[in-house]
């Protein structure tokens, strides 16, 4: 018998593990989740131990070097989560964990911590300074049972170090150092019980949220994994469904995970979370590194037991896990698009399922995933059909203008609307997806078009910084004076966007204070919340936007919001852009009328008799979802089929053009009757970053015969060396 072997996950674009010898002297600290220093070709590099075994079919292992931290940096249950995320997406398991992991986690070292354990607490606080403080940590260490983290303790009694290790001389108590208490330190359970700061809900449940939290709340004593679909209108009081879920977990000594779309967006939802639940982890990637590290680390301990984040935090080291909560889950930005690119409303639904707990997603618009999968009975369908306090939602209203010869972004029955809500003392939101001031700067004379250099698409001019931006790369070029085919000076600027909207708006109503919050207006998150005040204060009567302000926000001194552009998410190349046309729609209404007085969403359109937009007016995706049905279903498109694409990019045309015929070959050959391959075929957006964009289709009804298929080409090289290949499983984007 040779010594144990490791089998070890390198973060390299590259499927397969490494085997390594462990040497005796480690033995007993390499464990499965273990971070590794091990040799990799001439260099060394950070590995992970995935599994123990006892032989290699090869021979002559090499030695792993180290260990790196005090214990394994990935769990048990986050391992089994990542694995799964590797296999389904097929991406490098190594990947798969750096992505897990926030780097300042990963640069630091993973350090046991003190903890504080009684044993005489009859011993005087003594006398001189400090005997405050000592009374005070003698009292409170008289309510606890167990051992805490000393940090617990300092911040409780807000105590430095100093009268703890006083009192450790004394004999009161000793610190110790131990590894957090998911790794199983005997007598060392996560303290359950009421917590100090967890205040009540201010609200009379309405008997809709009454019937949601029972039915959760069923599967959460005893804890089963079920899958919950919350449809509520907007308004309907969701959140507080969500908080008093989170609660219960609490009271169960569990911990619990919440997903946000975007956290810089949302910080209210996490506001309100923290007022009522006390310490909550947020995990985002805005935050400084040693925050971010502060946070894991205490999630991991089991100090802090609810983490609120954006799509990575589905790998959130919450201990104990008692419930899965996904707000607004029809979000696209919930999948990641790039290595690996997972979904993460779909991660919180297979996590919930291994660690046998419920999974709530919510959302006013599911998407029509979501809702076939409520309608074949996968999901527990629960709905909040209602606004609260019997508040109605928002009259939509149509204007169509197909008729409108002026081309002016404002409608007269827009202004008309603006103006007399404006004359009420109420406030307006204004929705245009498009920033900037003009897309689509052309020459009428020779058809000229100013683009990009290295994407397919054209320019937008932003006026207050005079000059030309590409949206997908960000080159910047100045406004040509004159044609530059044809030397003709009358270039044109069509496609107006929110810069020149604002403008608009302010030469029409003049005294009004009118704000914008996009890209350009939010470059930080502290300018984002001031913008947001502003309006919320009162102070900013008309805000216009991109979609950012679609998302969540609860002001409710608006009564009118103007779509100025419906068409605009329509004419997207995708297959989803009905659906996804009518959800944004939905959303952005969702924001009229959210206080005591009622509100009005004029929807400006040049496809008035859209089904898409018809589902918007009645704020209805299951009407959307029944007209959708029969195309999908016929295409064996989601949620009626499976999807995965291969994309090839390359710099040189030719070169794209041939690898991806390539894979098309080595798919075509392998192919199975049960799934259809679609191209080789140039992407909708032809060329990005200066790499032409080839792509291939895999439909099936049958998962499996996608995996397998795209199986076969992994570790296939293309026949030219600088083309790129993407696997995309459930892709979201096909552009
Ligand atoms: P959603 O998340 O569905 O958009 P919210 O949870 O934000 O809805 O609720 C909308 C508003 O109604 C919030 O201001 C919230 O505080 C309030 N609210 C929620 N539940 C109740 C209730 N049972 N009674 C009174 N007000 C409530
Ligand atoms: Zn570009």
């Amino acid at each position: 018998m040779g010594d144990p072997v490791a089998r070890v996950a390198l973060a390299i674009p590259v499927q397969n593990l490494f085997d390594y010898r462990i040497p005796p002297g480690l033995d007993e600290k390499v464990l499965p989740g273990s971070r590794l220093r091990v040799p990799f070709g001439r260099g060394v590099r950070i590995g992970y131990c995935v599994e123990r075994t006892d032989h290699s079919e090869f021979p002559d292992l090499k030695v792993i070097e180290a260990v790196i931290d005090d214990q394994p940096l990935i769990s048990e249950e986050l391992m089994r989560l990542v694995r799964w995320t590797a296999d389904y997406y097929i991406a490098p398991l190594g990947e798969v964990i750096e992505s897990a992991v926030p780097r300042p986690v990963r640069d630091g070292k993973l350090k046991s911590i003190p903890w504080v354990r009684s044993l005489d607490l009859s011993i005087a606080a003594g006398k001189g300074s400090g005997k405050e403080v000592r009374q005070k940590i003698l009292e409170y260490l008289a309510g606890v049972d167990q051992p805490l983290p000393m940090r617990r303790l300092k911040e409780n009694c807000s105590s430095s170090d100093s009268p703890i290790r006083t009192l450790e001389r004394r004999g009161a108590l000793e610190v110790f150092r131990a590894p957090p208490p998911e790794f199983g330190i005997p007598g060392m359970e996560v303290v359950a019980g009421e917590e100090p700061w967890r205040r009540p809900s201010p609200h009379q449940l309405a008997s809709e949220q009454r019937e949601a939290i029972d039915a959760i709340g069923a599967a959460m004593d005893p804890l089963t994994f079920r899958t919950f679909l919350l449809h509520g209108v907007t308004g309907s009081g969701k959140t507080e469904v969500y908080i008093q879920c989170v609660s219960k977990a609490l009271e169960a000594g569990r911990g619990a995970l919440v997903l946000v779309p975007e956290i810089s967006l949302t910080p209210q939802v996490v506001e309100r979370f923290t007022e009522r639940l006390g310490p909550v982890s947020v995990l985002h990637s805005l935050l400084p590194p040693s925050e971010r590290s502060l946070h894991y680390q205490r999630l991991r301990s089991g100090e802090v037991k609810v983490a609120i984040g954006a799509r990575s935090a589905i790998f959130a080291p919450v201990p104990n896990l008692g419930v899965i909560i996904v707000d607004e889950s029809h979000e696209s930005s919930y999948k990641q698009e790039n290595t690996p690119r997972y979904h993460a409303r779909d991660l919180a639904v297979v996590r919930a399922s291994q660690s046998g707990v419920p999974c709530v997603l919510g959302s006013a618009t599911p998407s029509l995933e979501s809702l076939e999968n409520a309608s074949t009975g996968r999901y527990q369908l629960l709905s909040l059909p209602h606004r609260i306090s019997g508040r109605s939602l928002a009259t939509v209203e149509i204007v169509d203008r197909r008729a409108d010869r002026s081309r002016a972004l404002l409608s007269e029955r827009l202004i008309q609307e603006i103006g007399r809500t404006l004359a009420r003392e109420e406030q307006v939101l204004l929705f245009l997806n498009r920033r900037g001031f003009a897309r689509n700067i052309h020459c009428p004379q020779c058809g000229f078009v100013l683009r990009c250099e290295d994407c397919d698409i054209g320019l937008t001019y932003h006026k207050r910084s005079d000059r030309s931006l590409c949206h997908y790369c960000g080159s910047v070029k100045p406004l040509p004076r004159e044609c530059p085919d044809c030397s003709f000076t009358g270039i044109r600027q069509q496609r107006p966007g929110t810069e020149k909207l604002e403008e608009t708006l302010q030469s029409l109503f003049r005294d009004t204070t009118i704000d914008r919050l996009d890209r350009d207006t939010a470059t930080s998150s502290k300018r984002l919340e001031k913008i947001l005040r502003k309006f919320r204060d009162g102070e900013t009567r008309v805000l216009i936007g991109t979609q950012m302000i679609a998302k969540g926000h609860d002001i409710p001194g608006v009564t009118l919001v103007g779509v100025i552009d419906a068409d605009l998410a329509l004419s997207v190349p995708d297959f989803r852009a009905a659906e996804r046309t009518a959800q944004l729609l939905c959303q952005v209404s969702g924001r009229a009328g959210r206080g005591v007085l009622p509100g009005r969403v004029l929807i400006q359109t040049q496809q008035p008799e859209h089904y898409a937009i018809a589902a918007a007016k009645e704020q209805d995706l299951e009407g959307l979802r029944r007209h959708e049905e029969a195309t999908r279903r016929l295409l064996a498109y989601p949620p009626y089929g499976h999807l995965a694409r291969v994309l090839i990019e390359d710099p040189d045309e030719q070169r794209a053009i041939e690898s991806a015929a390539g894979i098309g070959e080595q798919l075509h050959s392998k192919a199975e009757k049960e799934a259809k391959i679609l191209g080789p075929a140039p992407a909708p957006l032809a060329r990005l970053r200066g790499r032409f964009r080839q792509h291939l289709l895999v439909k099936s009804t049958d998962r499996g015969a996608i995996h397998r298929l795209i199986r076969s080409i992994v570790g296939y090289r293309p026949r030219w060396s600088s083309s790129r290949v993407t696997i995309d499983i459930d892709p979201q984007s096909i552009v």
